[in-house]
């Protein structure tokens, strides 16, 4: 029996935040299947292969102006006058420059052999056949030169890479058309609670609305999952157990909200304990201590607690890598950033909290943290008002000031 086994045996000592990460992590497995999408729709999905460029990009020198190509040699201090030996516009290629001339160039345009320079049209006068050059140029000026931007050969995007469009926009520079990107996670998504009602539906006493299913459903779309939606689970052993049986054969992986403490009314984890394994439950955090992860049959299982907060907190910080991993994704977790803490902690935390926070960017040096005023699990509010989270660690005293670790939601959920 590990260490671990007896905290999750005994079930009074909690894992801490980062190795309750990393267990998870180390026990992902990438999807091993690849798609071939079409660069249209391949934002958001991520690179099953490294790219290496098959050219370079521009593939000719060209001019990064309107205005004149020279050789350099040509012109001089006190300026010069070229007869306008030819015209070259974008796409349209000239040819060698004549020496002693200069041809009418434009942005883009391929320079034409011979030219070395480009003197932009503000520094030029015109006078019939002939341009007018009033200042001195040297070799390379506005000329933007072959593989500028990448080199044949490069190696552009690593495998793992999430398509932004920025790499979008560079895979199309390079010509690719379509991308090898691993296919998407498959997440069967199942609510717990028999309090819980759909929205739309009218609100009896002692009920309250599905939001957890709309926060996860939304957070899987973020991340490019594919969304098994089954719903609402009554609350009985029998129920959860089918639910868990019904889901493990199409899915990568199954995600629960609710049911997962150790009241009379939770089911999941004697549920997935049936069917499967628990590997770890209860995390030495708020909001979130009951986190409960394992698997049904060989289908990997994650089950959030079902306060909102909890349920969405939680996610971010273990079901987002959890499903990077499976992704194949190269950042698994995001790096946070420093920020002040407002307020001293003067008792050392029992547990290490994620408080929901804005940054005061108003002051020199880092963000202040500013922290919104209810911070209980069940405050939904607080996670629209928040910029991100900022993790108070336990254990310690705080002085007001501190830097900690801030995570924004954006980053989170990226
Ligand atoms: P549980 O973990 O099932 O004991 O739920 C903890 C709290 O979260 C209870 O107040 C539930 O009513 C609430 N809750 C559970 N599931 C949801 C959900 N899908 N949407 C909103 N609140 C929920
Ligand atoms: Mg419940």
């Amino acid at each position: 029996m590990s260490a671990l086994d007896c905290c999750v045996a005994s079930g009074d000592v909690l894992v801490g935040v980062d190795e309750a990460r990393t267990k998870l992590l180390n026990a992902a497995t990438t999807v091993a299947d690849i798609e071939h999408v079409p660069l249209s729709t391949a934002l958001g999905r991520v690179l099953a292969e490294d790219v290496i460029s098959p050219l370079d990009v521009p593939g000719h020198d060209n001019s990064a102006m309107d205005g004149y190509a020279i050789r350099s040699v040509d012109s001089a201090e006190d300026g010069c006058s070229l007869p306008i030996s030819q015209r070259i516009a974008a796409g349209h290629p000239g040819g060698e420059l004549a020496p002693g001339s200069a041809a009418r160039i434009f942005t883009g345009a391929p320079m034409p052999a011979g030219a070395d320079a480009v003197v932009m049209q503000e520094d030029c006068l015109v006078d019939g056949e002939n341009v007018r050059i009033t200042r001195q140029v040297s070799a390379g000026q506005n000329v933007r030169p072959r593989a500028n931007d990448i080199a044949s050969g490069d190696c552009v995007l690593l495998a793992g890479a999430k398509l932004i469009p920025q790499s979008v926009g560079l895979l199309a520079s390079l010509g690719v058309a379509e991308v090898p990107v691993r296919r998407p996670v498959r997440v069967a998504l199942l609510n717990t609670g028999d309090e819980i009602v759909e929205p739309g539906e009218p609100l009896r006493q002692g009920q309250i609305y599905n939001s957890n299913r709309y926060t996860l459903m939304a957070a899987l779309q973020c991340v490019g999952c594919e969304i098994i939606d089954l719903g609402q689970v009554e609350d009985t052993f029998q129920a959860t157990r089918a639910a868990l049986l019904h889901a493990a054969p199409q899915a990568d992986l199954i995600l629960s909200s609710g049911g997962v403490s150790v009241g009379e009314e939770d089911y999941i984890k004697n549920a997935v304990e049936t069917e499967g394994e628990i590997d770890l439950w209860r995390v030495r955090m708020k909001p979130g201590k009951p986190l409960a992860f394992g698997r049904v049959r060989d289908t990997p299982f994650i089950g959030l607690p079902g306060n909102p907060v909890s349920a969405f907190v939680t996610f971010c910080l273990f079901g987002m890598p959890f499903l990077r991993a499976m992704q194949g994704r190269n950042e698994t977790f995001p790096h946070p950033i420093g920020a002040h803490l407002m307020r001293g902690v003067d008792k050392p935390l029992k547990r290490c909290e994620f408080i929901r926070v804005r940054l005061d960017h108003s002051a020199k040096g880092l963000p202040v943290a500013q922290a919104f005023p209810r911070q209980g699990s069940d405050v939904l509010a607080s996670t629209v008002w928040a910029s991100g989270l900022l993790e108070i660690p336990d254990g310690v005293s705080l002085k007001a000031g501190s830097t900690l670790n801030y995570w924004s939601f954006e980053s989170l959920l990226s």
